[in-house]
């Protein structure tokens, strides 16, 4: 056994994280750890990513402080055993589910919200009393070794551990007895993890991509979509798994909606946004040459410009794009936004039900029936009517994909039941016994069917 993976489950084994005051201290500490790293935080997406501060704090280490904060606040009821019902022919039992640590939990990050998306797991996995071993991005090398030092710093290593490294890491790790994997990260990459789990059925969640559409119909308030839309496709440079990644925009609406969201990109990142460092760069020369590439194809709207030595790329919309173009093809992950033009919302329906489950969709429109049924006729993992990414900031919604965008939740109380297991008990009385499922027992079969069924 890996020396790190036996570590933690001979420590676990001990019971040191079963109780409600160990594990809402170590939430406490995880928070102080955020405070006082703050600032290496802060400089370190910054020098990885061109994060501003503000963009760095909103989404990443605020993001976390709330879950921390929701998780303390509910973690006694949390842990409480769940009282079910006792049916008649189990009269005299008490029927119940603890929730219980799976052990040793694995968490593997993505480079996107680097921080928040190797942190925000492991307040969960706290809180449900496993210990974890975090493998950070290596594309987001500065990233990745603040986490490990303020992990070090804060925890010791049977406890909390950091594994940096390449996808060798993340294989060796995946060979080793984990009780629990959970996996942030690109489809194809999730399909590997879920395979290597299958060997030891290890338990997964996998929180993945693909491509998200937002639709804007012809009721919609214009103004306000386009204004939403700009946030969340553009925050992050586009390098957000739930960003719109392409729009269905409704040919009656499709002028005074690009009007509108040029307005929108220029008063957020400036005319010159190339030359604005607070707008996120792309993380590395090989996403840069691949969401460059797309700018090849249909007709630039808006942006198309590029900065091939400080890996930017303009806020850019395009047109007159088909579903055959490799923009069309694979998950944008940076800020470029193909734009399809519609007439019937039917037709948008039966498209998007034709491709893989999205994480996320957005429909803009005013009409609650219309609303209802995109809701209700499109499977996707969750999403908003009339905004962009919000969703994900409300800790009482599960987050999480469906089909290929993903399995299983976090955020929240999702957060602490993903990283527990729900042993069911039953509890007897010894003080008599119902003969009715023993042979030989003296009640007829029509007796034995009007109890059970
Ligand atoms: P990725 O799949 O390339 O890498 C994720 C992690 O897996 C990294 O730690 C990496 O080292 C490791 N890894 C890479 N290749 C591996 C392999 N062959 N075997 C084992 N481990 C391997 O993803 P990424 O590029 O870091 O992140 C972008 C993707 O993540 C996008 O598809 C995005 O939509 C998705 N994402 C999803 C969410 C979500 O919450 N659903 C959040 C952020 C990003």
């Amino acid at each position: 056994m890996h020396p790190l993976v036996k570590l933690q489950k001979d420590w676990f084994k001990e019971g040191h994280t079963r109780s409600y005051e160990f594990r809402k201290e170590q939430l406490k500490k995880i928070k102080k750890m955020l405070v006082t790293f703050e600032k290496p935080i802060l400089q370190a997406l910054k020098f990885d990513l061109g994060k501003s501060e503000h963009e760095a704090y909103t989404s990443e280490i605020a993001f976390l402080k709330k879950e921390i904060d929701d998780h303390m606040k509910h973690l006694k009821e949390w842990m409480e055993p769940v009282r079910v019902k006792t049916p008649i022919t189990h009269t005299g039992s008490k029927n119940f589910i603890i929730k219980e640590p799976y052990g040793t939990a694995l968490i593997i990050a993505p480079w996107n919200y680097p921080i928040q998306l190797a942190l925000a797991p492991v307040i969960g996995a706290v809180a449900s009393g496993n210990t974890v071993i975090i493998k950070p991005s290596e594309l987001t090398p500065t990233v990745s070794w603040v986490i490990k030092r303020m992990i070090e710093q804060y925890f010791p290593p049977h406890y909390i551990a950091v594994l940096e490294g390449d996808k060798e890491v993340t294989e060796e790790l995946m060979d080793q007895p984990i009780d629990y994997v959970f996996f942030t990260g690109s489809v194809p990459v999730g399909k590997k993890i879920m395979e290597q789990a299958s060997r030891r059925l290890i338990p997964v969640t996998l929180e993945l991509g693909g491509k998200s559409p937002a639709i804007v119909h012809k009721d919609a308030n214009i103004d306000l979509a386009a204004k939403r839309i700009a946030w969340g496709k553009f925050l992050n440079a586009g390098q957000t798994c739930i960003a719109p990644d392409y729009l269905y925009i409704h040919h009656e609406v499709k002028e005074d909606f690009i009007r509108a969201l040029k307005k929108y990109i220029i008063e957020f990142y400036g005319e010159e946004s190339l030359l604005n460092q607070d707008f996120v760069k792309i993380v590395n020369r090989s996403h840069f040459d691949r969401v460059s590439s797309y700018l090849d194809e249909g007709h630039i709207l808006i942006g198309g410009r590029v900065d091939s030595r400080n890996l930017r790329i303009e806020p850019t919309v395009m047109d007159q794009v088909t579903w055959t173009d490799q923009v069309m093809q694979e998950e944008i992950f940076g800020p470029v936004l193909p734009l399809l033009t519609y007439a019937e919302l039917d037709e948008v329906i039966n498209q998007i039900n034709e491709k893989p489950k999205p994480l996320a969709l957005y429909y803009f429109g005013e009409n609650e029936e219309q609303q209802e049924r995109v809701t209700h006729s499109i499977s996707f993992g969750g999403g908003c009517i009339n905004d962009t990414l919000f969703h994900i900031l409300n800790s009482h919604l599960p987050f999480g994909g469906v089909g290929e965008s993903g399995i299983g939740s976090y955020h929240g109380k999702a957060s602490f039941d993903t990283f527990s297991h729900e042993k069911s008990m039953l509890k007897q009385t010894t003080k008599f016994d119902q003969n009715i499922r023993y042979p030989g027992s003296k009640l007829g079969l029509k007796a034995v069917k009007a109890l059970m069924g």
